[in-house]
């Protein structure tokens, strides 16, 4: 760092040194983080045992907050995998909306540092802010209003005896309807199940490979029931070419999954789709 400016190179550097301590026996799929904030700079590598995997990311962050508590200002983080990009995970984007959301996200591409903000990463975040309306603007389209029913009712099953929350989702596929609700069980979030992949995993017990998602409608009370970062992951999988289609203020917002999860991490090593600094 001089003068105060994030060094990207030397936070990759950084990154890159700790990717190396990286344990996957799993995926092979070696990953490091470095953060820098104001009070320190911070690396982890990504741990998996077995089925449970710790990010890079995650695990950086998780240092920086246990040594700088409330002070904590995160300014910078770099990631560094085994692939010629290795953007975080949509999990870790959580991560980072929560405990990051100024900083700058130093990804290695075309051989050099890119710097993005996490608004170019997980755009429409969601806010759980409570909303007491359930329906929104629903009228002019009968199917979306039968959609948005069936969600809301799905949505009065939740549970989640933490925070009070109620969302339901319903899936379309070319064949069905599915439903799901929230079901939050209180391993310290680690175990809660959004109602999108509740659905998406109903969906998938009765179609298997044949299935394919054509619109997903959630609806709850929240303020923006943008499907997380961690669901928007296993949409893309499971739904790539869905209509998803959520409550923003009190209005339904249309997306697709490549829109919420722009420059998506996935093993295959996806492309550059920008390079240099800003
Ligand atoms: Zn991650």
């Amino acid at each position: 760092m001089t003068n105060g400016a994030v060094d990207a190179t030397e936070l990759l550097k950084r990154a890159h040194r700790a990717s190396l301590l990286s344990h996957a026996p799993t995926s092979g799929f070696h990953v490091g983080a470095s953060v820098v904030t104001g009070g320190g700079m911070y690396e982890a590598c990504n741990v998996e045992a077995g089925r449970i995997a710790v990010c890079a990311e995650h695990a950086a962050l998780n240092l920086a907050k246990t040594a700088e508590g409330e002070s904590l200002a995160v300014r910078a983080i770099a990631v560094y995998g085994s692939s010629p990009t290795c953007p975080p995970c949509g999990s870790c984007r959580d991560v980072i909306h929560e405990l990051a959301p100024e900083a700058k996200i130093v990804l290695r591409q075309d051989g050099r540092p890119a710097v993005y903000g996490l608004p170019e990463l997980l755009p429409h975040p969601t806010d759980l802010t409570p909303m007491s309306e359930f329906i929104h603007d629903v009228n002019r389209d009968p199917v979306l209003e039968f959609l948005a029913s069936a969600a809301h009712a799905a949505a009065q099953m939740s549970f989640d005896p933490f925070s009070g929350l109620r969302i339901g989702t319903v899936v379309q596929t070319r064949r069905a309807v599915y439903s799901g609700c929230l079901v939050a069980n209180g391993a310290c979030g680690r175990a809660t199940v959004s109602s999108e992949l509740n659905a998406l995993n109903a969906a998938r017990m009765a179609e298997g490979d044949a299935m394919e998602v054509e619109r997903i409608v959630t609806v709850g009370n929240g303020t923006v029931l943008s499907p997380s970062g961690t669901t928007r992951q296993a949409l893309l999988a499971l739904a790539p070419h869905a209509d998803i289609m959520f409550p923003d203020n009190g209005h339904f917002r249309r997306m697709k999954v490549a829109e919420l999860l722009p420059l998506p991490f996935g093993l295959s090593a996806p492309r550059a789709q920008r390079s240099g600094l800003e």
